[in-house]
């Protein structure tokens, strides 16, 4: 039997059965894929807690039947567990998660993206969770799936946006759109510079230095209208854990 081995996040894992277990990872080498790791409820040798959402592992499996993959073993490398200790770390994590599930095919490799993914993981594990963190990661994971909006200029005439004429948002047209081709673009919503500004940093900032960037408030709430909007336009669906966010938020 062939084996491979390569890095993964664990995305999902649900009990299959008496003794085994169904997870969903995203891997460094083969994108998303779903497998089955027999006996997982019953070898603590093999598996003990390795499979539990979140945690980054590297695994060694070969192919099974129906697209699935027959996990073999599973060494943690970084459990990520201080996620768990944090409900806002937990919400912001199952949201990484869930875009990263719902964004991708299986078997599409992207490398990239999992390098994202594990480094925001990494951000939210160590630091106080901030909301900064889901602007940013819905952008980057925007950006590296190939639905980057443009920014700076507009989408239909593609001369350079002037910020002192004001500017709006296309869901339809993936970015900005101009005062002139405003009747262009119904549906468009009305985005200030400072946020227009301040989302292009964040697809071109280090991922190093995610951790310290605070948006001014206005920025914070404009980019939180539009940005999971723009996203559930492009999968043409809302995402769960989003809810849940943002009835969390409500309530407090
Ligand atoms: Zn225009």
């Amino acid at each position: 039997m062939y084996l491979r081995k390569t890095d993964a996040v664990v995305i999902q894992c649900a009990d299959y059965g008496e003794s085994d277990i169904i997870v969903t990872l995203y891997t460094h080498d083969f994108g998303k894929i779903r497998g089955i790791a027999k006996g997982a409820k019953r070898s603590k040798r093999r598996f003990v807690n390795n499979l539990q959402p979140f945690s980054y592992i590297r695994v060694i499996f070969s192919e099974a039947r129906g697209g699935l993959i027959r996990i073999d073993q599973a060494d943690i490398i970084h459990p990520f567990f201080r996620i768990g200790e944090n409900i806002f770390k937990i919400l912001y994590g199952s949201y990484f998660l869930e875009l990263v599930k719902e964004m991708t095919g299986e078997r599409e490799s992207n490398p990239q993206l999992f390098g994202l993914l594990a480094a925001f993981l990494a951000v939210l594990n160590d630091s106080i969770p901030r909301e900064e963190y889901l602007r940013i990661f819905e952008l980057r994971i925007l950006d590296l799936l190939g639905y980057r909006p443009r920014l700076m200029e507009c989408t239909i005439c593609s001369q350079k946006v002037s910020f002192g004429e004001g500017a709006l948002f296309s869901y339809r047209h993936g970015g900005v759109v101009c005062k002139g081709c405003q009747v262009k673009a119904r549906g468009a919503v009305p985005i200030c510079a400072a946020t227009l500004k301040a989302m292009q940093m964040a697809m071109e900032m280090d991922l190093g230095e995610v951790e310290g960037v605070r948006f001014p408030s206005e920025v914070l709430s404009e980019s939180s209208q539009i940005l999971p909007r723009f996203i559930q336009y492009q999968l043409g669906k809302g995402l769960k854990s989003l809810r849940v966010l943002e009835e969390i938020k409500d309530g407090l």
